[in-house]
């Protein structure tokens, strides 16, 4: 069984694990605080290791596959990791604290990026230019060499689907490095591909400290590509150690996302999915619908029956498979904590969840919370809380709207409820963000969806066919043949 809980897992580096010369971190369960495991914690030279491994691994047979091959290989993973989907959500239930039912959607996801982008590898066209008289010219896409993967620790399954795989696709070897708080689905993954068929040193995954075995991997002077999902403030340290040696970044950062509802909005089917936008993964959610901007017309009755719905939402075990599960680590509990302090200061608690008796008192647990008359600029309403943590705010037309909407540093995604198709237009336009659901809202959902950040989100794009292209080289050849 390639998915059970290994009590000491040491870096997978060029299809073996291997001892690291940095020591070993202990790995927590979120749900009451004991130590179930511990893991490798990568220093440079480890790193250099792994992507020396990877570097190898683009000479072998890897790099002498068709691209139809690769996307059969991808394909036979996803096969694999299907599979094996229950004990990769176990695991990944104990290691972040998800809901159970949330992990196993993260597995499902995982399995579904491994099919789409191995029935897309063989789809990546160049084109033909017309030029001058006796030329020919024409593009293609390459893959890039040795990609960095730096992924934080909410979705460790859907952002190696989104991210290590697109890569592979495209034909790149990759170097993963796992938040230090959950690395353990990464591990399972790196073993289920390899047993399925993956040469060794395609995929090598190195856990570690960020600012150690992170850093060493952005500033690594052979790596081609860095693609990092975390906090804003991570990523332009990322972004600067990748300048050094002049290679793109992948930057995935946080958000804000505003939810608006107009008077017109169908709210029998908003308000199911304003509650989910902001709670699923316990708010942890880069894309969570966290600012929920509703029209005065029916500000009251959505404040009202968003808070009964908030009072249901109970926090408990993952495997009791409530709507939340603990938040991450204690350090993040503290840190929402405060936010909701700042909140009940000087804003209104609309509504509190619960905590069942079955949590644990050592578990990271945090009730949703609800909060209304919060100015647009307080900080509640500005930073991101990662947390079940959501604020209503009154807007009077769509430029009002469009004014708090647009109103923080960052752009990653937006929700609009009207039953007016033109409004809707005219919203998906001038809204600030990478991504914008109408009359929906899918945190994270949608493998075939483009998704990224403007502003402070980041830049550039993953997920569908976007993705491909951000871990490609293009490259044109131009012949003059007369
Ligand atoms: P983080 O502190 O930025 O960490 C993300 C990753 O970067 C982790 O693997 C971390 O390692 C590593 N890291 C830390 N310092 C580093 C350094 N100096 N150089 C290189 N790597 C370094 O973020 P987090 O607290 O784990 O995750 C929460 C944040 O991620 C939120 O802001 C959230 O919005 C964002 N996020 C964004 C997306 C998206 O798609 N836009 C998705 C998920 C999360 P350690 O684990 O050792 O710290
Ligand atoms: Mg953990």
């Amino acid at each position: 069984m390639a998915a059970t809980l290994e009590k000491k897992s040491g870096l997978f580096i060029a299809g073996r694990v291997s001892e690291s010369a940095g020591g070993s971190m202990d790995v927590l369960d979120p749900a009451d605080g004991s130590v179930i495991a511990a893991v490798a914690a990568a220093d440079a030279e480890d790193v250099d290791r792994a992507v020396r491994a990877a570097r190898h691994a683009l000479a072998g047979p890897w790099g002498q596959l068709s691209p139809a091959d690769r996307g059969r290989l991808l394909s036979k993973i996803g096969a694999a990791v299907a599979k094996q989907a229950e004990p990769l959500a176990q695991l990944e239930a104990s290691d972040v604290g998800k809901p159970i039912g949330q992990a196993r959607g993260d597995a499902r996801a995982l399995g579904r990026y491994l099919e789409f982008y191995g029935g897309a590898c063989d789809k990546m066209h160049g084109e033909s230019i017309p030029y001058l008289p006796g030329y020919t010219v024409f593009t293609q896409y390459e893959p890039l060499g040795v990609t960095g993967h730096i992924i934080p620790w909410n979705y460790p399954m859907q952002i190696i689907g989104r991210s290590v795989v697109a890569a592979l696709a495209m034909g790149n070897a990759v170097v993963l490095k796992p938040a230090e708080q959950a690395s353990l689905t990464s591990y399972a993954f790196a073993r289920i591909a390899h047993e399925a068929g993956l040469p060794a040193g395609v995929l090598n995954v190195v856990s570690g400290y960020g600012s150690i075995a992170g850093q060493a991997l952005a500033a690594h002077p052979d790596v081609n590509h860095v693609s990092f999902t975390g906090s804003s403030a991570v990523g332009a340290a990322v972004q600067a150690a990748a300048a050094s040696h002049a290679v793109p970044v992948t930057l995935e950062l946080g958000g804000k996302s505003p939810h608006i509802v107009f008077d017109d909005a169908d709210l029998e089917a908003a308000l199911p999915l304003l509650v989910a936008a902001a709670t699923q993964n316990a708010g942890q959610t880069c894309s969570a619908g966290s600012r929920i901007l509703v029209q005065r017309g029916v500000f009251e009755q959505i404040v009202t029956r968003l808070a009964s719905r908030f009072k249901a939402l109970r926090a408990g075990p993952p495997l009791m498979d409530l709507e939340l599960g603990p938040l991450i680590s204690q350090k993040q509990r503290l840190r929402v904590l405060e936010y909701i302090r700042l909140g009940r200061a000087d804003c209104r608690l609309a509504a509190e969840g619960s905590i069942v008796p079955e949590a644990s008192s050592n578990g990271s647990y945090v009730p949703a919370s609800l909060f209304v008359d919060v100015p647009p600029r307080h900080r509640i309403a500005q930073e991101e809380i990662f947390g079940p943590v959501a604020v209503v705010i009154p807007f009077d037309d769509e430029e009002h709207a469009l004014d708090i909407a647009n109103g923080t540093p960052f752009g990653l995604v937006a929700g609009v409820w009207s039953a007016d198709h033109a409004r809707l237009m005219r919203m998906s336009r001038r809204l600030r963000a990478g991504q914008v659901f109408l009359n929906d809202y899918g945190a994270a959902g949608g493998v075939e969806l483009p998704f990224g950040g403007v502003g402070r989100s980041g830049f550039g794009r993953e997920k569908g066919m976007e993705a491909l292209r951000s871990f490609a080289a293009l490259k044109t050849v131009i012949s003059r043949h007369g």
